[in-house]
């Protein structure tokens, strides 16, 4: 919707790996509440230009703006700490701990370690664990996992295993969430709950999204707008059906 806040701002992202120019001048706007797909054929750029809104990669050209602060640059620790969240392509859990010590540790950025020099660390401490606990407690219910609260990761579904990363990045409470190929791997029915979830989360925690998604029909049915990148440029972007539809987009997955 028109007028709303920018949770993210991209402007002229440019990425160079040596010779290979990943990202060419790529601008892109994320408003409040917004559920927005960023898609495009294998090796477009999709996760280079995740990687320089969250930090890790540092652009060669061109700023990233989020809430309304310059991040251009910025440690990967310090934008997290901003409220954005992300999840990644392969799997990242942890294993040999249980699922619920899994969503716990997606409470560490508010963790702080400065607090360690205090006096009053103990107390603050002890208060702080019951206030993680509750989080937890209350993400594990709305993402339906009481069944499995107390098994180790590695022995769940990977289905599962992707509701658990997911999890795990709503504990820390972001602002922005970024989940790069939620699906991936999942059966139909698996599918249609992952878009449930992210669609409740959207409208019951005051998240807003940025999905990467290779699934056509996922996009069409939980994203507002989208981004197509084709060899690191924008070939599309808009309403969902229309962007995907268009002729450049069709041929760029032809050529896949
Ligand atoms: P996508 O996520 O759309 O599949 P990527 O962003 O992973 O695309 O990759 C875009 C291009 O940049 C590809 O040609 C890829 O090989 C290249 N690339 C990505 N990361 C690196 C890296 N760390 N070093 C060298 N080349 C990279």
């Amino acid at each position: 919707p028109v007028g709303q806040q920018a949770v993210l701002s991209c402007a002229g992202i440019e990425r160079s790996f040596g010779g290979l120019k990943a990202l060419k001048g790529v601008g892109l706007h994320v408003e409040e509440g917004e559920i927005f797909g960023l898609v495009g054929p294998n090796g477009s750029g999709k996760t280079t230009m995740v990687n320089v809104m969250t930090g890790f990669y540092p652009p060669n050209a061109g700023t990233v703006t989020l809430f309304g602060r310059d991040v251009t640059g910025m440690a990967p620790h310090r934008i997290a700490s901003l409220g954005v969240s992300r999840t990644f392509q392969n799997l990242a859990l942890f294993k040999g701990m249980s699922v619920l010590d899994n969503i716990l540790l997606g409470r560490h950025t508010h963790m702080r370690p400065g607090a360690l020099a205090s006096l009053f660390y103990w107390v603050w401490a002890q208060r702080e664990e019951l206030a993680n606990r509750r989080v937890v407690e209350e993400i594990i219910e709305f993402m339906q996992l009481e069944d499995i609260r107390d098994e180790p990761v590695e022995v769940i579904p990977i289905g599962l295993q992707k509701r658990v990363e997911l999890a795990r990045a709503l504990a820390a409470e972001p602002r922005f969430l970024i989940l790069d190929e939620p699906m991936a791997g999942m059966n139909q029915e698996e599918k249609e709950y992952i878009a449930r979830f992210i669609l409740d989360a959207r409208d019951e925690r005051d998240v807003s999204i940025l999905i990467i998604e290779h699934h056509m029909d996922v996009v069409t049915a939980i994203c507002d707008r989208v981004v197509v990148l084709s060899y690191g440029e924008i070939i599309a972007e808009g309403e969902p059906r229309a962007a995907i539809a268009d002729p450049k987009v069709v041929k760029a997955y032809l050529g896949e």
